[in-house]
């Protein structure tokens, strides 16, 4: 007898930990050494926490074995609130507030309480693959609205409005954005708030990497922007905080509130079913937040991941055949690949051949829900030596497979 999974899974794959990763894991196995630049996840680099966040975990882990109350505890969720308020976003209620274990928990919940069959949200291309994945899942339809490799990747907003239908429930505005590393300006902003604003859309604000930003570049929460759009602002421990592990991720609402109320209630009905979110993860949710924001250093002139985003920029934009924008924010930088020149069927093809033989692992934009060109995704949270034997190895692979 087969079992068989259910059709919705039919279409959806998650390839940052897809058939590639699965390759690298058989690799590694046989004990070949792997480098690995395929996924977003600081602490397997020697990216720490902070240690206060640490101590506020230790100091409560003995209140940390209950359940607590299904949309979080108070601390957190108050400080949460107060982070708000610190940005300039206006009219954040404690009531609004959801944590959950990490963003990605949330994004599945929330898009299962909006979505009927058939709806549609707008979601870029390249993506954060978990968005097209949970509008799937929740039964809706994923329309992807194309971000433009030749302006610094930002959206093409005529295309991003071609695609809007009476069936059009949100837009998903990830920035910084995974997997581009731009970081998009107020303009560019208010013109997505207008269309939303227009066609009475949920922004979906994923804004998960809103502190690990580069050169001065300013992010602008879009919850700043109007308090006549509905907003549902994505953010967390895992990126501006290398706490990925801990899972601990919140989701806000701004604007029209009020008006959202049943859907609130029908979220909050499936987040209480769920119990709640990890409570020993929440714990350093307040330390974070009110603490010394350290990632700045780490961002700024000499910092270790501006070192690593300098040098990975400057190895891949010397490649012939290889174009890449010099992110601004996030740990990616994307990049596309002519494929002719060097002989590979689809960029699939290429990370995996350069897998195989030079034990690099990189994503393949095909996996990110892009297929305008050929392009693949690396994660710059490698040390520098790391990064250099990758780009030497890439080099080399490119080099000898030269059409
Ligand atoms: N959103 C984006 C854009 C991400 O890149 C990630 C993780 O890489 C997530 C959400 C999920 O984060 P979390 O660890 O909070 O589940």
């Amino acid at each position: 007898m087969k079992y068989r999974r259910a059709e919705h899974l039919r279409h959806i794959s998650y390839e940052i930990r897809g058939k590639i990763a699965k390759r690298a894991a058989q690799l590694k196995f046989q004990g070949i050494d792997i480098i690995e630049l395929n996924i977003g996840n600081p602490g397997a680099f020697g990216f720490r926490v902070p240690d206060a966040m640490n101590m506020a975990m230790i100091r409560n882990i003995d209140k940390s074995s209950a359940y607590c109350d299904s949309k979080g505890i108070f601390s957190a969720r108050e400080a949460i609130v107060i982070d708000t308020q610190v940005q300039g976003i206006k009219g954040v209620g404690i009531d609004s507030v959801f944590i959950g274990n990490g963003v990605s928990e949330l994004i599945m919940t929330s898009m299962e309480a909006l979505l009927n069959p058939a709806d549609e949200v707008l979601v870029p291309s390249p993506d954060y693959p978990l968005w097209t994945a949970a509008v799937t899942i929740a039964n809706g339809g994923a329309k992807h609205y194309r971000c433009q490799s030749d302006n610094l990747w930002l959206p093409d907003l005529t295309h991003m409005e071609s695609l809007i239908t009476p069936k059009t429930r949100a837009v998903c505005v990830i920035n910084p954005n995974n997997p581009t590393g731009s970081v998009y300006p107020r303009k560019l902003l208010l013109e997505i708030i207008a269309l939303a604003r227009k066609h009475k859309l949920i922004v979906l604000a994923d804004e998960i990497y809103s502190r690990v930003l580069f050169d001065g570049v300013e992010h602008i929460p879009m919850a700043t922007l109007a308090d006549d759009v509905l907003v549902a602002t994505y953010n967390g421990l895992s990126k501006n905080y290398r706490a990925c592990g801990y899972r601990s991720g919140w989701l806000y609402f701004t604007g029209p509130v009020d008006d959202a109320q049943d859907y609130l209630d029908g979220l909050t009905n499936i987040l209480s079913m769920r119990l709640c979110p990890n409570v020993l993860g929440q714990h350093a949710i307040q330390t974070a937040l009110g603490g010394y924001q350290s990632i700045i250093d780490l961002c700024a002139k000499g910092g270790r991941l501006k070192v690593q985003r300098d040098y990975t920029y400057e190895r891949l934009s010397k490649i012939a055949g290889i174009s890449v924008a010099k992110p601004q924010g996030s740990m990616y930088c994307f990049a596309n690949i002519d494929l002719k020149r060097f002989g590979f069927g689809s960029d699939e093809e290429f990370v995996l051949e350069f897998l195989e033989e030079k034990h690099v692992l990189l994503v393949p934009g095909s996996g990110f829900n892009y297929n305008d060109a050929p392009a693949f995704r690396v994660a710059f949270l490698a040390f520098q030596e790391i990064l250099q034997s990758a780009f030497d190895r890439l080099e080399s692979f490119l080099r000898r497979r030269e059409l």
